[in-house]
């Protein structure tokens, strides 16, 4: 048994409980394949008494007007994370596979930072804004703007980067007002269950505002978007799942914000500095295994230049195997589970099906046993209308394609289905801000530009998703706008 212990029980309406009918499930290190201990394995009923208490908050309490009370729980909230950080960092590294080199930014440290940039954002908020006098049909009216927060929101999250979707999601929800019902994924249960303890024990965020349901049963989400007590579905995972969320919401006309998936585009363009930019291309698809929504999965490259890209990426590729997360110089953790990796190599079966040749990689690494590992993989021979180019893989899977010019280089990146993330190299910055311009993609960086951060909006065109999550924008998700006239 493992010495990393997590947070068991659900948090409803200010208790921290078991599950009504007592049950568990287990959490599993993806490392090693073993069992790390048990969450409370929360039922139809738990969820209902969740939301009944988020429905209760919002609706009788001062909570959702009372921007100073808000402020200090999530000051409060941020503080009590950085406090239990060290504990917290071991238990994500061993429940999500997380290299331990990503808990520094995106896995941990930057979404908690985000808690207090949100707390900041509310405090200085103008919540109310004059739009001064007017006559309309001769009615002298003076008349006002004032942002409310949107009600109830069901927040449902995927395993890959956990801290940073469920964060990125509660910070603003309950900066602007709202109540939260947090569902996270089965895989990943005591990375939300933390946050119930947190909340709990050492915030006065009042009862009810924050509920933590986990539960190893989907359904559990679907829950919440048919819910007519639920009045904003905020959803983080795959598009075939968030278009049965948007599906389930539509009865009852909720509000939804999707952050779904991506196949976004590595361009380089024929003048950019190739080592560079093969360099941070073989990076990224390495980092934590390939399982994150924006990582980019298509290296678009100049046909003249297609062997010396390939050869770049292929060498650093090779130097960052897939290995024990907890190695402070691992870049390539394991993937989440053994189901993950059945379709990340069902997928590699499939590239060779469709006359891809693998450079790099294919399958399980020699030299680990245990856990659910799949070798960093490098594929050419294939375009872009394969299904490998056009489908998320979500593993360490990265496909070169040859483009013939910048028009093409666009045409490629743009013929998806997704539009979530992207990067473009040249030697010339104006070509390569040109080009990123005409990528429709939601995030998109130059010349290695990194645009996460807590202010920085993120999110999807076309499939990808619906709205925006961090910055003002994702913060402004969770807001109503009211317009008020009185006579003057
Ligand atoms: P998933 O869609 O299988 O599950 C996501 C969450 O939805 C889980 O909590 C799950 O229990 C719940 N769920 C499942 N069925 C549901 C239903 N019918 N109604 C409501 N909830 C339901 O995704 P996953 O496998 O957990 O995560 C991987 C996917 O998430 C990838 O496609 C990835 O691209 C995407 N993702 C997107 C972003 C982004 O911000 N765009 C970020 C991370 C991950």
């Amino acid at each position: 048994m493992s010495d990393i212990s997590g947070e068991e029980r659900l948090y409803i309406d200010g208790e921290l409980r078991p599950a009504k009918s007592g049950a568990v499930f287990e959490t599993l290190n993806p490392a090693t394949e073993e069992v790390l201990g048990v969450a409370a394995d929360g039922g139809a009923e738990d969820m209902d008494e969740a939301i009944a208490a988020a429905r209760r908050a919002f609706d009788e309490t001062t909570w959702s007007t009372d921007v100073e009370v808000r402020v200090r729980g999530l000051r409060q909230l941020h503080e009590a994370f950085l406090r239990h950080s060290d504990e917290i960092r071991s238990m994500t590294v061993a429940e999500v596979g997380s290299p331990v080199s990503m808990t520094t930014h995106a896995q941990l440290d930057s979404p908690v930072a985000g808690i207090a940039w949100v707390a900041d954002l509310a405090e200085r908020y103008e919540w109310e804004q004059d739009l001064g006098v007017a006559e309309p049909l001769g009615i002298a009216s003076h008349r006002w703007i004032r942002k409310e927060a949107g009600g109830v929101v069901g927040a449902i999250s995927p395993w890959n980067v956990p801290h940073q979707i469920n964060l990125a999601k509660v910070g603003p929800a309950l900066a602007a007002g709202a109540t939260v019902v947090l569902k996270p994924a089965p895989d990943t249960p005591w990375c939300a269950s933390i946050l119930g303890r947190l909340v709990a024990e050492e915030t006065d965020i009042p009862a009810g505002v924050f509920n933590v349901v986990t539960s190893s049963d989907h359904r559990l989400g679907a829950m919440l978007s048919k819910d007519p007590r639920v009045d904003q579905i905020s959803f983080t995972g795959s598009t075939s799942t968030g278009r049965k969320v948007m599906g389930d919401s539509a009865a009852t006309l909720k509000k939804v914000f999707l952050e779904l998936g991506g196949k976004s585009a590595f361009v380089i363009l024929d003048d950019a500095d190739m080592a560079a930019a093969t360099a941070m291309a073989a990076f990224t698809i390495c980092t934590h295994a390939g399982q994150g929504c924006a990582i980019t999965t298509r290296l678009v490259v100049p046909r003249a230049r297609f062997d010396e890209a390939v050869d770049g990426a292929a060498a650093v590729m090779s130097m960052l195997p897939a290995a024990d997360p907890t190695d402070p110089g691992t870049i390539c953790g394991p993937l989440i589970s053994a189901v993950q990796r059945d379709r990340v190599e069902s997928y590699l079966a499939l590239a060779e099906a469709e006359g891809g040749r693998f450079v790099l990689g294919g399958g399980r690494p020699k030299d680990l046993e245990r856990g659910f590992f799949i070798e960093p993989t490098l594929i050419v021979g294939l375009d872009n209308s394969s299904r490998v180019a056009q489908e998320e893989i979500f593993g360490p899977v990265l496909v070169v394609i040859p483009h013939d010019g910048d028009d093409d280089a666009v045409r490629i990146a743009n013929d998806s289905t997704f539009g979530l993330s992207g990067s473009v190299y040249s030697g010339d910055r104006d070509r390569a801000v040109a080009v990123a311009n005409r990528i429709r993609t939601g995030t998109i960086g130059v010349n290695g530009g990194l645009w996460f951060s807590p202010d920085v909006p993120f999110g999807g065109y076309k499939q990808s998703g619906i709205g925006r999550e961090m910055g003002v924008a994702g913060f402004e998700e969770y807001l109503e706008t009211k317009s008020i006239a009185e006579s003057a």
